[in-house]
């Protein structure tokens, strides 16, 4: 049982089953294409759920360490008419169960927690083949390649593993987010800083939708949704952020400038973020050797959920595999089924809470799932 697991990914999946794996003294590697851990800004606030994402951690031994990252007063939710107009403005009491962290501060925690080399950075993957039954092998772009008798594809939306157990791939949900951040806000930006307060802003109509989230230091970080076409993006000027955000302010005519000023005062340039999902029933027949977690295994449009669903995972492929040290296939049937089951309800979920978010009854069928209760204000 010593051969290390080959894990494909370093995003938040393929770290915790890697770091769960060493709790149980399961030796992994994971290789990722990036370049090094501060290749790509890991921006994004996260909420880990009682249900799914802390459980994860602590099965991982990070419970105490995850909580020293937690931002306070980000769990607060504002949600607001396109006039600026307050609809819901909920703020955080302390009694949240859905603590927020950095995706980059979460990532790091992660990563400092493995063995010196786990992860091998620059190693994008190009191909993968069956070379007996059980066994595979995985090729880089750099020309090298591993055989391994456990493969796990934690490598994302485009998983390059899923070819070996799925033909499906995702597709366009209909909807890009365009993501803004303005820095040292309260100085910089007061009126859109004071219109997201101290966590969450949405201000969504039918079809569109600004959204907003306080990080760390006064960073808005933000997420304007438009429903349209891929071709319609495409046609947008990114390399000239004035147009691009002009373009894309267009769409929100008439709003509030406190809520245009997310797209118009970017201190980035726009960056577009189409969205894709799988099939919501997706899965796939048992292949010895080798499996998937994470989006890799179940994306979905965002909800709040995926990065949770990735930790579980994770720390469900990790849990089975410890219990079964001399039967991995046994291991991951039972996390397959148990994943199958789960990842279908949580698609459900996630394709219904993306219509309450952003389809034709919202404010009033976002409002609903913030509160239980429709609109309050
Ligand atoms: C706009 C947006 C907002 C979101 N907001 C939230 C949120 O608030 N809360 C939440 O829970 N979820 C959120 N999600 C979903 C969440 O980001 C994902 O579900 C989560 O990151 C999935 O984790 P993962 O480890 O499966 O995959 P990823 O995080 O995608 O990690 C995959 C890793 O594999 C690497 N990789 C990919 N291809 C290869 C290759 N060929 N070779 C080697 N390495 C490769 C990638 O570089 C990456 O490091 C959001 C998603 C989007 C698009």
């Amino acid at each position: 049982m010593s051969a290390p697991i080959t894990i494909i990914g370093a995003g938040l999946g393929g770290l915790t089953l890697a770091r769960v794996l060493h709790v149980h003294g399961i030796p992994a590697t994971v290789y990722e294409a990036e370049p090094s851990p501060t290749a790509r800004t890991q921006g994004g606030m996260l909420d880990i759920h009682e249900h799914n994402g802390q459980p994860a951690l602590a099965a991982a031994g990070l419970l105490e360490q995850f909580r020293d990252l937690v931002l306070e007063g980000r769990e607060a939710t504002r949600v607001l008419a396109p006039d600026g107009t307050v609809l819901l403005d909920e703020p955080d009491d302390g009694t949240g169960t859905r603590p927020e962290v950095q995706r980059g501060d979460l990532r790091r925690l992660l990563l400092d927690s493995l063995p010196e080399g786990t992860v091998r950075w620059g190693h994008k993957v190009t191909g993968v083949r069956a070379v007996e039954p059980g066994r595979h092998e995985v090729s880089f772009a750099d020309g090298s390649t591993v055989r391994t008798g456990l493969l796990v594809g934690a490598d994302g939306a485009w998983s390059r593993v899923r070819s070996l157990l799925s033909e499906a791939t995702p597709e366009y949900v209909g909807t890009t987010f365009v993501e803004t951040y303005l820095f040292d806000a309260d100085t910089r930006h007061p009126a859109a800083a004071k219109a997201v307060g101290d966590g969450a802003l949405l201000a969504p109509v039918p079809g569109k939708s600004i959204q907003a989230h306080r990080e760390s230091g006064g960073t808005l970080h933000a997420y304007v949704a438009l429903a349209a076409p891929q071709e319609w993006f495409a046609e947008i000027d990114l390399p000239d952020p004035a147009a691009a955000t002009e373009r894309i302010a267009r769409e929100f005519h008439g709003w509030a400038p406190e809520l245009t000023a997310l797209i118009t005062d970017s201190d980035t340039t726009p960056a577009l973020r189409p969205l894709f999902a799988l099939p919501i029933e997706h899965r796939w027949q048992r292949v010895a050797g080798v499996t998937l977690l994470g989006d890799a295994a179940h994306l979905s449009p965002p909800n709040g959920e995926g990065a949770n669903l990735a930790l579980f995972d994770a720390a469900e492929l990790g849990r089975a595999l410890a219990e079964h040290p001399e039967d991995r296939e046994t291991a991951l049937g039972a996390y397959e089924q148990a994943l199958f089951t789960r990842s279908a309800a949580e698609a459900l979920e996630a394709a219904a809470d993306f219509q309450r978010c952003f389809g034709e009854n919202t404010p009033d069928s976002l409002l609903d799932l913030l509160t239980g209760a429709g609109r309050t204000a």
